[in-house]
């Protein structure tokens, strides 16, 4: 019986909250927290409406932290659960130290004046967290979260080593709009916009941003899609925990229609990050175009088709090579059956909601600040199941 304040009502933030209600044996106390009280309320609606769950709401500036000091000690919970946005990481994780209360994120921090994300800053809370006696988890998400257990399980039961890791994500879904993204926009463009990098031969290679591409045959009928190498952050955790990886790599797929679009954007500067004078004003031009972009949360009714995202592993058990793959696909109608939001969303805050449960149910339970294959992948691979991402495990 716990209590959980979730910080964020966006996209993900309104599906981890539905999928706590689901579990109220765990999550017998849900807080939603936001800069915006009014999407919190629409949410906690909601969560109502489909289980009966009252949810309860608060206002709360993620970035002050003094604010979220406040609010932590009045509410009392015993978990924080960050689901705003990377730059709120840092933060959280202050308040979280100064009230001696876990966390849990879906993201790594990101400066919001340089487009990098690395996990040194939040890796160097360890030693603060030990101290205190409390526990940070990491990337609770798909990619990162999910991929990072489905290595750490992998390694437990079908190799001795792996060598080669392809980590392949795709979204075959429409939502029918010219240009959108399934999650926040300035995160996500910045993200695709990045050099590609991956892991080869104990040293990290650099390629032009989206300038390689692959073509993979999904399984089920997806069908083969042409998938761009991206650096992602996943990559730099497990090439430190998984010992003997030779090769990581990240894929995305996108379509001719996107790449068109935001090639355009970057070409007329609205992919900016630094802020440029506009009537006598500072604005920041990516920061504009997510004002104008669809919310993500609003592609939930118009999604239509799956995502498929999951692992190649190359490697040896008991002396002979083998290849596997282990990917969940997931509907985008049946997400927004089940919780009213699209998959991506879908796919970001199951995995938020399983992590936690592990930490309030003392399954994942360690002082310091981890990735998530550092734990024993069995309960979370059988959550999984449970809580609707079903995985399928090929021998290729
Ligand atoms: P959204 O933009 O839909 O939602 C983010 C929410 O955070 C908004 O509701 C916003 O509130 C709130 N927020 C922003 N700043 C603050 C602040 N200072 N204090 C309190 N609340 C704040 O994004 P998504 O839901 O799509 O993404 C959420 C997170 O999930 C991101 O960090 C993203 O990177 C991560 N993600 C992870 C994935 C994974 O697989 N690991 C995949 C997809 C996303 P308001 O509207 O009031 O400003």
């Amino acid at each position: 019986m716990s209590h959980v304040l979730i910080i964020g009502a966006g996209g993900v933030g309104s599906v981890v909250v539905h999928k706590c209600a689901q579990v109220s044996e765990v999550f017998s106390r849900i807080t939603l927290a936001s800069r915006t009280v009014s999407k919190c309320k629409a949410i906690a609606a909601s969560v109502k409406e489909r289980t009966g769950v009252q949810v309860a709401v608060e206002q709360a500036d993620a970035d002050k932290v003094a604010e979220t000091v406040a609010l932590i000690q009045r509410i009392k919970p015993d978990l924080v659960l960050n689901v705003a946005l990377p730059y709120q990481d840092l933060p959280l994780m202050d308040a979280c130290l100064a009230t001696g209360v876990d966390y849990l994120d879906t993201a790594n921090y990101e400066p919001p004046d340089v487009a990098k994300f690395e996990y040194k800053w939040q890796w160097a809370y360890k030693e603060r967290f030990e101290k205190a006696g409390i526990m940070a988890l990491l990337g609770s998400g798909f990619d990162p979260g999910v991929t990072n257990v489905y290595c750490a399980w992998a390694l437990k039961h079908h190799f001795d080593e792996i060598h080669q890791l392809d980590i392949i994500d795709c979204n075959a879904g429409d939502h029918g709009q010219a240009f959108a993204t399934n999650f926040n926009p300035e995160i996500n463009i910045r993200e695709i916009t990045q050099r590609g990098r991956y892991w080869e031969h104990g040293e990290w290679m650099e390629t032009d941003p989206l300038s390689w591409s692959m073509t993979y045959d999904f399984p089920e009928g997806i069908g083969p899609k042409k998938c761009f190498l991206m650096y992602h952050e996943e990559l730099e955790s497990l090439v430190h925990n998984l010992k003997g990886l030779k090769r990581a790599r990240f894929w995305m797929t996108f379509s001719e229609q996107y790449l068109t679009h935001l090639r355009v954007l970057e070409n007329v500067g609205m992919t900016r990050i630094d802020p440029v004078r506009y009537q006598g004003a500072e604005i920041v031009p990516i920061q504009f175009l997510k004002a104008v972009l669809p919310e993500p949360a609003s592609l939930g009714p118009l999604t239509r088709g799956r995502t498929c995202i999951g692992c190649v592993f190359t490697g040896v058990k008991d002396g002979k090579e083998k290849r596997m793959y282990i990917y969940n696909i997931c509907s985008h109608e049946e997400a927004y059956r089940e919780v009213g939001s699209q998959a991506i969303s879908y796919t970001t805050g199951v995995p938020a909601m399983i992590g936690a449960k592990m930490m309030l149910q003392g399954r994942w339970k360690r002082a310091g600040v981890w990735n998530m294959e550092e734990f024993d992948p069995d309960p979370f691979m059988a959550d999984l199941n449970t809580y609707g991402l079903p995985w399928t495990v090929i021998e290729l």
